[in-house]
């Protein structure tokens, strides 16, 4: 089980590797400092980029939403076919594909790691069902925590530590990652039919704001010191104007950070980046969002970038969802789990013509391009939320040629041209930088040591593309990076060559991380909480956990917390 990747030249920024030709040794799925030259099986990469397997933070793939996505969406699946192979099972959808098909297609990009963004704590398990069936990938995924009844009590009542002891028996009974936050509050009020506007306003019936449930879980995640920060999707998204509450949020809590470390993640910032105060007036808040980042060191973004043309739209932000179907009037779907959270699905179009469309475009570019730290924004299109993950390739392109921006900016609403902000930004990232944006950073603000990077140790999760940086000028010649990031030379997962050339040859399981937190003292589920499933959950307390073995491969990552 010896493999050695040659001659490539290696992008690897957490090593600081920026184009160094170097071989890169593998040896029982780890990278290691060599092998037996002689009998090591070898990738010739001569000519080629050598990344670590792309990371994605915030991918919908699996669980309750995007299956009823699905069934909502025969027409997703007509357009968009996948025969079967030899190898491979066959598939449909073009948004929403199937679960082997997803997994499929990340490989052939080259990706080998995503975090799918939120889960119903109640339907954890159909949730990781998916994911045992989605191939290639190594996956985690964040329960949904803001709007939860006992969070809410919890927070309200100030008891921090107390709310952090249930978090820790939470992320094990649903094998979670991380803490995930959707329009905290609102969604709670949306079962009500309300919303809340900003970050200050009361949430019905639990005398806490939005302020203090984002400040109560930063405080919570701090004490159970787990991997990634608190995931948010802000108040007021997708309306005009709501930069200001994206601003707010993440001052909200500036205080609570200590040196460095980012402490909050603001998730498809594009979506809460409207300036403006009605869709007529909308325009870009990239730039005092980027302004604010490029100051503070305790926030990371990610961009949910736009693409046109067909996609469905799914988040857990039940009343932002009604909002759109009210908007486009088309069919729809909307949810209220229990006293978890609440959820809405509407297919959706962008399109080139729309004013506020294009608009929504440029935003999620500005903020890439004007931040200039890429260890702090990552590329993402909120799958499918904002468009499909195979359009990756295409953003790479926009990111890495302001020529390619330029082809795509002359077709677009000409009153958005006029006012978009990317004419004036001379920004192209590099190969590195690309290399941080879609793996090393990601992997970096989601705390997978083994993950991102080429260094001894690490997980061998290895993508080969086929484009010699010494050769191609990536400014003029954006359409050869596309195509190379498109199809990938080489996918290597856990040391074993998995896609050659864009075609799979190999079809392996992923492993499920999730956290496992060790408290002190840990929750008494025998009181307190197993009396109260009865009045809060159709579920009966022993139906609920996700048992480690509903999970195909299991790799539990340990967090030491202080309660
Ligand atoms: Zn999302």
């Amino acid at each position: 089980m010896e493999l050695l990747v040659k001659n490539g030249f290696i992008y690897d920024p957490l090593n600081g590797i920026d184009g160094q030709k170097m071989d890169i040794a593998v040896r029982d799925g780890r990278i290691v400092e060599k092998v037996n030259e002689r009998k090591a099986k070898k990738v010739d990469a001569s000519g080629m980029v050598v990344m670590p397997g792309g990371v994605d933070i915030h991918t919908h793939i699996a669980g309750s939403e995007v299956n009823t996505g699905r069934l909502l969406r025969p027409e997703d699946h007509f357009k968009d076919v996948e025969s079967k192979t030899l190898i491979t099972r066959s598939g449909v959808g073009h948004s929403i594909p199937s679960t082997f098909t997803t997994g499929y297609r990340y490989a052939r990009m080259g990706y080998t790691t995503i975090m799918n963004p939120s889960m119903p704590p109640l339907e954890a398990k159909h949730t990781h069902e998916e994911l045992n069936d989605t191939p290639m990938l190594d996956k985690g995924t964040y329960p949904l925590l803001g709007d939860w009844w006992f969070v809410l009590e919890y927070l309200a009542s100030g008891d921090i530590n107390e709310c952090a002891r249930h978090i820790a028996w939470l992320m094990d009974a649903t094998k979670g990652y991380a803490i995930k936050i959707v329009n905290p509050g609102g969604v709670e009020a949306w079962g009500f039919g309300h919303n809340v506007t900003s970050i200050d306003d009361q949430v019905p019936n639990f005398c806490i704001t939005p302020r203090d449930i984002i400040r109560g879980l930063c405080q919570v995640n701090k004490l159970l010191n787990l991997p990634h920060t608190i995931h948010v999707h802000t108040n007021n998204l997708g309306k005009p104007g709501n930069y200001v509450t994206a601003l707010e949020t993440m001052k909200c809590v500036e205080d609570l950070a200590a040196g460095t470390k980012p402490i909050i993640h603001i998730t498809h910032c594009q979506f809460s980046a409207f300036k403006g105060d009605d869709w007529r007036t909308l325009e870009s808040g990239a730039e005092p969002i980027a302004g604010y980042v490029n100051n503070h060191s305790h926030v990371t973004l990610d961009m949910g970038q736009v693409i046109f043309g067909d996609t469905t739209t799914m988040t857990a932000d039940g009343p932002f969802q009604y909002g759109l179907y009210g908007l486009t009037g088309h069919k729809w779907v909307n949810h209220d789990v229990e006293t978890e959270t609440s959820a809405g699905i509407v297919p959706f179009r962008y399109r080139r013509k729309s004013y506020v469309h294009a608009v929504q475009w440029s935003i999620g570019l500005e903020l890439a391009l004007l931040i200039r730290d890429s260890w702090k924004i990552f590329m993402t299109t909120d799958h499918p939320n904002a468009g499909p993950f195979t359009a990756y390739p295409r953003i790479i392109a926009w990111l890495m040629s302001k020529e390619a921006r330029d082809a795509t900016m002359k077709r677009l609403n000409r009153r958005a041209q006029s006012k978009s902000l990317l004419p004036s930004i001379d920004r192209e990232l590099s190969l590195f930088e690309i290399a941080t944006v879609t793996r090393a950073g990601q992997a970096k603000a989601l705390g997978l040591r083994n993950k991102g990077h080429l260094g001894v140790g690490a997980d061998a999760d290895i993508a080969v593309y086929n484009v010699n940086p010494e050769t191609t000028d990536s400014s003029s010649r954006y359409r050869e990076i596309r195509k190379a990031f498109r199809r990938a030379a080489f996918t290597i997962k856990d040391g074993r060559i998995v896609v050659k050339d864009g075609v799979v040859l190999k079809q392996v399981d992923g492993k499920t991380i999730w956290v496992d937190v060790q408290v002190e003292r840990p929750k008494d589920i025998s009181g307190d909480l197993k009396k109260r499933f009865k009045e809060y959950w159709t579920v009966e307390y022993e139906n609920y956990p996700v048992d480690d073995d509903c999970l195909r491969a299991s790799q539990p990552i340990t967090a030491q917390a202080s309660v």
